[in-house]
Order: C-alpha cells, then sequence, then structure tokens
C-alpha cells in the first residue's frame, strides 16, 4: 500500500511550503487508498521548539490536511519524532562504521576551513570528500584515545554520474563530485537530516517521497544510502517551489509565509487548500474552485507542471471572495464568529478602549484596526515635528528585524525591544514608537501599540511593520 509522510522541521512559523507539500502527498495517499503519515524533524536541537512543532500541528488541522499517524495521533511506528528516535540513528549509523560505508572523522572545524579553503584553490569543483578527511593510523588513534570528539560520515565516490528517478523529471543525473562525505551523526551523537529521514522513511514504510525541489540534489547520497543499508528507495518526487510574483523563491520579504498570517487575515482554510491546489497542478477540468476532497478525486501526480507555481496574494483574495460568497449567511456569521467577532477575542480587546470611548458606536472608531487586515497609511501619517520619514522608517526596520527574531510574542517583551533600540539609537521611547503606532494602528492616538501588537499577533504585526517600511 501506498503511505506517503510530510516531514516538517518545527524551526519557526507554520510555512504555506510545508502546506503545500503535505496537501500533494495526502492527495497522492487518498487516490491510492494509502496513509499519510506526519513525522517531526527536529534533529536540530537548537533551532526546534516545542511551540513550532504545535503551531504546524495547529495550522495543518486548520487547514483540513490531517494525518493517519503521527506524534499526536500514534501510530505502529511511534515515535514520530525524530528527537525520541535517537538510538535507532546511532545504531545504525554505527552499522555503516561497522560495514565500512561510513567513518569516524576525528577534523576539527578549523582544519575543515583549511581543507575547504585547499579545494577552493586549486580550482576543482568538487566537495570534501574522504580521502580529503581521513587521517594516518598514528594519528588517528591518538584522537581516539585522547578522546577527542568526532563525527560520522559517509563514504562517497569521487566522481561519476547518479542516476534519480524522479516521477515528474524521468532520469536526472547529478554529479557525483559535488556530494561530499556526508555528516551523518555529529558529536553529540544526534543525526543530521540525512540519516534520519532515510532511516524513519524506511522504517516506516514510506512508498513515496513527494518533496521540495530544493532536496533534489541530496538525492544521489540519500540513493548511496539505501543501497549501503539495502534497502529498497522509495519512489521519489520533487515539487516545484513555490514563487514570488517575481519568479524568485517565496520569501516572507516579499509575501507572507505563515499560514498563521492567512488565518489571522481572515482567509478561509477551503480557500488556502484550494489557492495551494492550484500550484502547478490542475483539476482535469480546469475548474478554478475544488475542494479538498475534489482534489484527492480527481488527484494525478502527472499533472503537476513543473514550471514555478506563483504565489499571488491577489489571486487568492479573489479565490477566497468567491468562497466566502458562497456561503450562506448563517455560515458566514459562523465565520465572522469563529475569526474575530468571538466574546474571547473582544473581551481581550475591550480592557484597552474603554477608557477612551464616550458612546458605543466610538468602539469601531478606535477598536477597527483590531479588526482589519493591512492598512491603508500614507506618508503623511508619518509627519512628525522633530525627525525625518526616513530616519524613523530605519527605526521601523531595526524593530522590525527584532519583531522578527522575537520568539516570545508578548507586550513586555516587545516593549522591552523597543526600548533597547531607542536607548541605542538615542531616541526617546515616546518618539520611537510613534512610527509603530502610525504601522501598527495607523494613528498615534490610540492606546499602547505594544499592547495592539499583543492583540494583533505576530504575523499581522510583523507584516504591518513590513508594509510600513516599504
Ligand atoms: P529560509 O528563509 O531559511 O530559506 P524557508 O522560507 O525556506 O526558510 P524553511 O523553514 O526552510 O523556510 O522551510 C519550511 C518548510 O517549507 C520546508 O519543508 C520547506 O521545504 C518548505 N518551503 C520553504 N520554502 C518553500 C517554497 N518556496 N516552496 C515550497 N515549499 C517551501
Ligand atoms: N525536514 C525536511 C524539510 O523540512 C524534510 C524534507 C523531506 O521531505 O525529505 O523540508
Amino acid at each position: 500500500t501506498v503511505r506517503t509522510r510530510v516531514a516538517p522541521s518545527p524551526t519557526g512559523d507554520p510555512h504555506v511550503g510545508t502546506a503545500y507539500i503535505a496537501l500533494f502527498n495526502r492527495c497522492f495517499a487518498r487516490q491510492h487508498g494509502g496513509q499519510f503519515i506526519l513525522r517531526i524533524e527536529d534533529t536540530d536541537q537548537v533551532r526546534s521548539t516545542a511551540e513550532s512543532e504545535q503551531a504546524i500541528l495547529d495550522s495543518l488541522r486548520w487547514l483540513g490536511l490531517d494525518w493517519d499517524e503521527g506524534p499526536d495521533v500514534g501510530g505502529p511506528h511511534a515515535p514520530y519524532r525524530q528527537s525520541e528516535r535517537g538510538d535507532i540513528y546511532r545504531q545504525y549509523a554505527e552499522q555503516l562504521v561497522q560495514a565500512g560505508h561510513a567513518f569516524k572523522c576525528y577534523r576539527s572545524a578549523e582544519e575543515l576551513d583549511t581543507l575547504r579553503a585547499r579545494i577552493k584553490e586549486s580550482g576543482e569543483n568538487r566537495a570534501l570528500k574522504p580521502r580529503d578527511l581521513e587521517l594516518d593510523e598514528a594519528e588517528q588513534s591518538r584522537r581516539e584515545t585522547e578522546g577527542a570528539p568526532y563525527v560520522i560520515r559517509m563514504r562517497v565516490p569521487e566522481d561519476g554520474r547518479c542516476a534519480i528517478e524522479d516521477m515528474l523529471r524521468g532520469t536526472v543525473e547529478l554529479d557525483w563530485a559535488l556530494a561530499d562525505a556526508q555528516v551523518l551523526l555529529k558529536s553529540d551523537g544526534l543525526p543530521t537530516y540525512h540519516l534520519a529521514n532515510v532511516v524513519d522513511d524506511h522504517l516506516m514504510g514510506i512508498t513515496h517521497v513527494l518533496r521540495g525541489e530544493e532536496w533534489l540534489n541530496s538525492a544521489p547520497k540519500h540513493k548511496l544510502l539505501y543501497e549501503y543499508f539495502g534497502w529498497d528507495m522509495p519512489v521519489l518526487c520533487h515539487m516545484p517551489l513555490l514563487r514570488n510574483p517575481d519568479k524568485s523563491k517565496l520569501s516572507k520579504r516579499k509575501n507572507p509565509t505563515s499560514i498563521n498570517f492567512y488565518r489571522r487575515m481572515g482567509f478561509l482554510p477551503e480557500a488556502l487548500v484550494n489557492y495551494l491546489g492550484r500550484m502547478g497542478w490542475s483539476m482535469p477540468d480546469e475548474r478554478e474552485r475544488f475542494s479538498l476532497s475534489e482534489m484527492e478525486a480527481a488527484f494525478d501526480i502527472n499533472r503537476v507542471s513543473l514550471g514555478g507555481p506563483v504565489f499571488d496574494v491577489e489571486k487568492l483574495s479573489w479565490l477566497n471572495g468567491q468562497w466566502l460568497r458562497d456561503l450562506s449567511d448563517e455560515q458566514f456569521l459562523q465565520q465572522l464568529m469563529g475569526w474575530a467577532f468571538n466574546r474571547d477575542y473582544v473581551m481581550q480587546v475591550l480592557p484597552h478602549i474603554k477608557q477612551r470611548v464616550e458612546t458605543l458606536s466610538d468602539v469601531v472608531d478606535k477598536a477597527g484596526f483590531c479588526f482589519s487586515g493591512m492598512l491603508t497609511i500614507s506618508e503623511q501619517d508619518f509627519e512628525h515635528k522633530q525627525y525625518s520619514t526616513e530616519d524613523m522608517k530605519e527605526w521601523l526596520q531595526f524593530f522590525l528585524w527584532s519583531c522578527e527574531a522575537q520568539r516570545s510574542w508578548n507586550r513586555d517583551n516587545l516593549f522591552a525591544d523597543a526600548k533597547v533600540l531607542a536607548d541605542a539609537l538615542d531616541v526617546k521611547i515616546r518618539d520611537f514608537l510613534f512610527p509603530v503606532f502610525v504601522a501598527i494602528a495607523g494613528t498615534s492616538a490610540s492606546f499602547s501599540v505594544v499592547d495592539s501588537m499583543g492583540l494583533l499577533g505576530a504575523d499581522i504585526s510583523r507584516a504591518r511593520l513590513r508594509h510600513a517600511v516599504e
């Protein structure tokens, strides 16, 4: 039976690219009556967080892309979180060393730099190979007895070509010269993506790997690992990457990439899934609107076209409008209440405006920005008695950077970030926050802007700041 998976790394906001890959894996599995699995690839201990994992699970579920096996629902191949499978990877890495397919590498970071520089100087277009790295026996055993830290690396061919079969691309040939002696197990005993991914796809019975094009260059190393272990390799399918309207790889500088942004903006999950389904794919009858179950029923991987699909927020908005128009008034109301017009959210907003209104109808004026998406602001809004718009946009850029780095989004942390910057720029905090008010609330005559940002959440706040510095 067909088994597919999506394998996100929980290192940041839930990415629309993850939803896109999940959608196609799920459709492929469903169409074949198979299973779709969610695996968390959190081998990067420094960058992975539990919050990010939760956000990925929540946002995929919000989109209706749920899974048959996964860290939260369990399954026959549990655990589905790589950080809980360390012993398995160590055992397989050891097996490769025993068989001579991998070796312990004691090279220090400095030595690696020198080795790489030497290859570069020689003008050879090739990666770091085992022969560059291996020490003579005496030195190897000296470091071994010393108990020096080491990594386990795989052996790779020096040259020749590796043929990769791809469902969409046919046979792709890649140069072995460019494949490095990949680290499989790091000095802390944790695996790299490559080892963990191959071992898990095998142990979890994955038959088809649909993933982003960015992994195509890793495929030769994966193929070799399957050969070393004597396992069958799943069928590979590298999907085209989502692009910005200017055709560059989708990036948050040019397009919001967090699923939560679209949720907070009031997009319907059905519309976002529908739009992602149109990224490089179309229904056999070319119709624009379709549901997830319609897509699953009609799915055919051969209808994926490789030209980079453009993720265009304007087109998505148009499609969302179509979905909204089709709701009954009752359903529309339900959606509206689920989005922001609900007791929970209104109760969070109220305390901030109660002191500032005279009639109930003032609420709309005072709190409208808490219920909007992007704001229309103009240059004049930034007019300040002392500072130029240029200066203030520079502050905004600095503040945006610290907001993007802020992992613990709350008013106190945001205020602390602003204070640090204002002090460093030698500007009064009041002045520093003026353009932030304009960006976030559309006016400086509003309640505390860090409170506003806390209410609006990271995604909308960052998008408004980004819009203001443009
Ligand atoms: P970075 O800014 O570090 O390049 P990123 O935007 O590529 O980050 P990641 O956190 O590396 O985002 O990726 C998250 C997930 O989204 C990965 O599974 C990745 O394959 C997928 N992804 C990222 N960018 C795209 C894209 N343009 N198209 C499709 N999938 C993508
Ligand atoms: N953890 C990888 C990612 O986030 C998975 C890539 C793969 O599907 O092999 O993109």
